[in-house]
């Protein structure tokens, strides 16, 4: 089957789709131990996906109910989604950092009019025109506040804990905390020799923090909890240069596909967050509000083109780098505005 990849040293890759979604896939990985497979994410929650799982694991001789673990590197829905299923058939534990445990637990504890509450009043205090504004507050009145993705995410069972060994017989897989895309993000080193030999220390596998093509989303944590001010772009660039650091000889990421000289990608991230701050501070020659700035900064398509959901997230990713400007010293709110507008110090 085409959409298994052997990377040698008991470790394949599972392409496993991702439905209406450009990505296309999620990369499920398979790692072997002497208790049985283990599962590194687990993709998307759709019937055709679970096919797909169920298809790459069957080429590879293993049944649903022989799978001995899942290890999540981070709570999104396409790395998640399946993870209660895979249990359910399996008798599975999934693993995952504390830190994003606590968001499935809150998403699955929240009500979903609690969270278009948060989300009106952020975007209100970014700057967000009414007409942005209004179906939010006519779906709160209307009582039609939906349902959100990841309500019925599984609750893990066991904690990475960052530093430490995962317990996987046999093998040596370390967890790096790697926050930023969220907050409880992890890489996970596996520390034994390329199967290959090529040159380096291991293998890692990368979830959505290090990805050969794409530069992975950094918005705000969106807690509507927290008032906590945290600045995931500088998590995030703190995060890469320390990946960068392990000097590994193959990134195993998500998304995509593998590949080597992990450095040379950290780099070209880090140059690219560097240019895309700098043009930011361009912008904020004249005081901005988050919403102003993120209709400025440039996506992959006119800012009139980009749809409500993404503007959302758009504005989210402003925020971040805004933050991150502000802790810098290279941004300040001015006093006294309403919405508050940023600007270049
Ligand atoms: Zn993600
Ligand atoms: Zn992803």
């Amino acid at each position: 089957m085409n959409q298994v990849t052997e990377h040698g040293g008991g470790v394949w890759s599972l392409r496993v789709p991702i439905p209406d979604n450009p990505l296309g896939h999620t990369l499920v990985h398979v790692l072997d131990t002497d208790r049985g497979p283990v599962l590194v994410d687990t993709g998307w929650d759709d019937p055709g996906s679970w096919t797909e799982l169920i298809g790459g694991l069957g080429a590879l001789g293993i049944g649903i109910g022989d799978v001995h673990g899942v290890v999540i590197t981070h709570h999104h829905p396409d790395h998640h989604g399946l993870s209660g299923r895979v249990r359910e058939e399996s008798g599975a534990w999934i693993a995952m950092h504390a830190a994003d445990t606590a968001v499935v637990r809150r998403t699955r504890e929240s009500d979903p009019g609690t969270w278009l509450d948060y989300l009106a009043r952020k975007l209100a205090a970014a700057g967000a025109p009414e007409e942005h504004l209004a179906p939010l507050r006519a779906a709160r009145s209307g009582g039609r506040t939906g349902t959100l993705p990841g309500l019925g995410a599984a609750l893990p069972d066991r904690e990475i804990v960052p530093g430490e060994l995962l317990d996987l017989a046999g093998r040596r897989l370390r967890a790096v905390w790697t926050p930023g895309h969220t907050p409880g993000h992890v890489c996970l080193h596996l520390e034994e020799e390329h199967p290959a030999g090529l040159p380096g220390r291991g293998r890692l596998f990368s979830g959505d923090h290090l990805l050969p093509g794409i530069s992975p989303h950094i918005g705000l944590y969106e807690d509507p909890d927290d008032q906590t001010v945290t600045d995931p772009l500088g998590d995030y660039l703190d995060s890469l240069e320390r990946i960068g650091r392990l000097g590994v000889a193959e990134v195993l990421p998500a998304h995509q596909h593998a590949f080597t000289d992990s450095a040379g990608r950290v780099r070209e991230l880090l140059d690219h967050h560097e240019e895309r701050l700098t043009g930011l501070l361009a912008l904020l020659a004249v005081p901005l509000t988050p919403w102003q700035l993120a209709e400025r900064m440039e996506w992959n398509r006119p800012w009139d083109r980009i749809p409500y959901g993404s503007r959302n997230i758009a504005v989210s990713e402003a925020e971040a780098h805004l933050r991150r400007l502000v802790k810098l010293g290279r941004a300040e709110a001015v006093a006294g505005t309403e919405p508050v507008t940023f600007v270049a110090v």
